[in-house]
Parts: structure tokens; C-alpha cells; sequence
């Protein structure tokens, strides 16, 4: 019976086991989000949100920076996370955002939802897609100038997985502005694969980097391919047109479902030192 559903699906052993990482940390936040709403923090409680953000922690660093701070100073439980995300980054690239970030796999079940409701998507215009990418390197850009400038941290006004996760304010404080941008972006996601994941997110941004250096590269190796586009096919989370990659893409988020789709194995994931 699993065999007829994932031939039916087109569902992989990959896929499965990714479902699995993505869920699993979903489940482990949402577990921190609902403790932390119903008994509160401290030493009997649940501890925050932010705890558990790697992000917040990269901010900090900016900050501290900017008003003379020790640029460690920060929870341990911070600091060791964000080495761990950085550590991850440098071997693996972007696999954070397709394997582990909570908001990034609601996104992407919110888009196969909006698949099967309305199957008319939006398809942003190549060139249009191509110049929205680039904001999320503004919009980090402003976050690590403010901070380190005027050591305030702007982007809690308008941190989407924040707003999610604390349920858009039933625990903690959430900026409204949080929650609108919560509110557009999952809405957005319904019709647009990932949009905050491509355009916006800052996170991304600074993962996206390292998908340059990182160990574990992505391409299409133009020697082999044969354009017949079939890799085109397959369903990429971030709209990346396989069948012209050669480069690994910034983009990629290491979800591995074009990976060996290809019938002359030109699109590879391969570790470079
Ligand atoms: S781009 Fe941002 S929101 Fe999307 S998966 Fe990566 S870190 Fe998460
Ligand atoms: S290019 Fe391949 S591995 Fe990268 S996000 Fe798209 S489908 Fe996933």
C-alpha cells in the first residue's frame, strides 16, 4: 500500500526523511511554543521563543559590536545553536532552510495546499522573480546596519515565525506589524512556493551565502545533459529551472528532489573541498 502511494505521489525515501526532520522540529517548537504559553518561563516553565533562534543570536553579535559589548555576550543555548547553524551552513549550505526551519516548512505545506485549492498559481515574471530575490539581502543589510549603528534590533517588528509561533500574541509581545507580515506571507505561500523564503527572509540571506562555499554543492553538470529539460519537471520548493543550472544556485535549499532524477545523471549533489 505505501508503495502504490508514494508511485502515485511520486514520493521518495528523500522526501520521506525529510518530512521526518522538517516535522520533528516543527513539533519540537510548537511543543516549546504551547509550554511556554500555558506555564509560562523560568526555572519550572518553558523557556522562550528566542531561545531556539539562531538568527536572533547573528543580530546580537552586530549589536554588541555597536555598543562595545563582548560580541559573545549572549545564553550559551544562543551562542551554541548559532555555531551549530553556521557549522551546518559551511558543509551543507542552505539544507537549514529545507530540512529544519519551523517557518519554512509551514510555508511549503501551506503551498501544496494551495496546489490542490487553487490550482491556477501565480507565476511571477522570470525577470521580476530574478530582482525580488535580491531584497532579502537588503532587508539583512538594514537589520545588521541598524544594530550596528543605533544597537536596536528592528527585526522583531516584523519577524513572521515569532508572530507564528507565539501565536500572534497570545504569549509574549508581538509587534502588529509582525503579524501582518505573518499574515501576508502565509497567505502569499498558498499561491507562490515560499515566498518569504525568496524574497524576504534575512536568515535565507545569509544562508543563501554560504550555498557558494559550503561543501556540499548543487548543479547540473553541463558536460552530461543532454536538454532534454525533464529535470524541469520535477517540483523544486524554490522555482529554480534545473535544466538551465550550471552553478550551484544560491537558492537551493538542498531539499535533494531533483537529485538523481535525471536519466543520464547530470544533476548531482557532489562535496567540493
Ligand atoms: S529562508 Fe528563512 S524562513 Fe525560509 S527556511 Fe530559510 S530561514 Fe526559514
Ligand atoms: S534545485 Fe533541487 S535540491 Fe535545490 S531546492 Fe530545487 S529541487 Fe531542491
Amino acid at each position: 500500500m505505501l508503495t502504490n502511494l508514494k508511485n502515485k505521489y511520486k514520493i521518495t525515501n528523500l522526501d520521506i526523511m525529510r518530512f521526518i526532520s522538517q516535522f520533528g522540529f516543527f513539533s519540537f517548537i510548537l511543543y516549546i511554543s504551547i509550554g511556554h504559553l500555558i506555564y509560562g518561563g523560568g526555572k519550572s516553565g518553558f523557556p522562550s521563543l528566542g531561545t531556539y533562534c539562531p538568527f536572533g543570536g547573528f543580530v546580537k553579535i552586530f549589536q554588541n559590536l555597536g555598543t562595545g559589548t563582548y560580541i559573545f555576550s549572549m545564553p550559551i543555548t544562543k551562542l551554541v545553536l548559532l555555531g551549530a547553524t553556521i557549522l551546518t551552513a559551511v558543509v551543507t549550505g542552505r539544507a537549514f532552510c529545507g530540512w529544519i526551519c519551523p517557518f519554512g516548512s509551514v510555508q511549503e505545506w501551506l503551498g501544496m495546499l494551495g496546489k490542490k485549492a487553487f490550482p491556477k498559481r501565480i507565476k511571477v515574471p522570470k525577470e521580476i522573480d530574478s530582482a525580488l530575490r535580491y531584497v532579502k539581502y537588503v532587508i539583512l543589510g538594514l537589520i545588521l546596519f541598524l544594530a550596528l549603528t543605533l544597537g536596536v534590533m528592528i527585526f522583531k517588528l516584523f519577524d513572521p515565525y515569532s508572530a507564528l509561533f507565539r501565536f500572534a500574541g497570545l504569549w509574549g509581545n508581538v509587534a502588529i506589524s509582525a503579524v501582518i507580515t505573518m499574515a501576508i506571507f502565509l497567505t502569499l505561500s498558498l499561491f507562490i512556493d515560499r515566498a518569504w523564503c525568496r524574497y524576504a527572509c534575512p536568515f535565507g540571506a545569509i544562508q543563501a551565502l554560504f550555498n557558494k562555499i559550503s561543501f556540499i554543492k548543487l548543479a547540473r553538470n553541463v558536460d552530461i545533459c543532454k536538454n532534454c529539460t525533464k529535470c524541469s519537471e520535477i517540483y523544486c520548493p524554490m522555482g529554480i529551472e534545473i535544466s538551465t543550472l550550471t552553478e550551484t544556485s544560491a537558492e537551493c535549499i538542498r531539499c535533494l528532489r531533483c537529485v538523481d532524477k535525471c536519466n543520464f545523471d547530470a544533476v548531482k549533489a557532489r562535496i567540493e573541498v
